[in-house]
């Protein structure tokens, strides 16, 4: 276990963001089918053209440590998706079904976010400038998509409670 030091944590976690990436980029075209709201449609369309150069700017971390591209199964983003799914299923039509979704995907920029803040440090530490500016660029636009979710979470919210009261 003494082999086992920073750069084996940062490899690691890079497969671990890169299984997490690639099932993202294929549930956010679902949601965006799903949204009602046609700002919540163009955002998750938006976020899921920045997932693939998310996953390209990852493949590029995996090259600065010459190692090979290769995911490894994240069980927390499997569980976070599954309940996006619930949510899906279960409130199609629903004047809620929004509010869900905006919850939904800020779960995933959630978890995004607290991984690529860890990995850019642990690059940082490594002394790997290359890696940690990729990492840090992958963030911003986590904490961007975060941001703008919010900005969109009160017109769903407010949506799914008018027409819970007209109902
Ligand atoms: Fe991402
Ligand atoms: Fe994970
Ligand atoms: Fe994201």
């Amino acid at each position: 276990m003494a082999d086992k030091t920073l750069d084996t944590l940062f490899h690691d976690g890079l497969r671990d963001i890169y299984y997490a990436e690639r099932k993202i980029l294929k549930a956010l075209p679902k949601m965006a089918r799903a949204a009602q709201s046609e700002k919540l449609r163009a955002a998750f369309e938006k976020h899921r053209d920045e997932t693939e150069g998310q996953v390209e700017r990852l493949t590029q971390v995996f090259e600065s440590i010459g190692k090979p591209a290769r995911g490894k199964t994240c069980p927390a983003i499997d569980g976070i998706i599954e309940e996006g799914e619930e949510i899906l299923d279960e409130f199609k039509g629903a004047p809620a079904l929004d509010a869900g979704l905006v919850a939904a995907a800020q779960a995933v920029e959630h978890y995004e976010m607290a991984r690529y803040r860890t990995l850019s440090a642990w690059a940082k530490q490594l002394g790997n400038d290359e890696a940690m500016k990729l990492l840090e660029q992958t963030l911003a636009e986590e904490t961007a998509t975060d941001e703008a979710l919010t900005s969109m979470a009160g017109a769903t919210i407010t949506a799914a409670g008018q027409q819970a009261k007209a109902a």
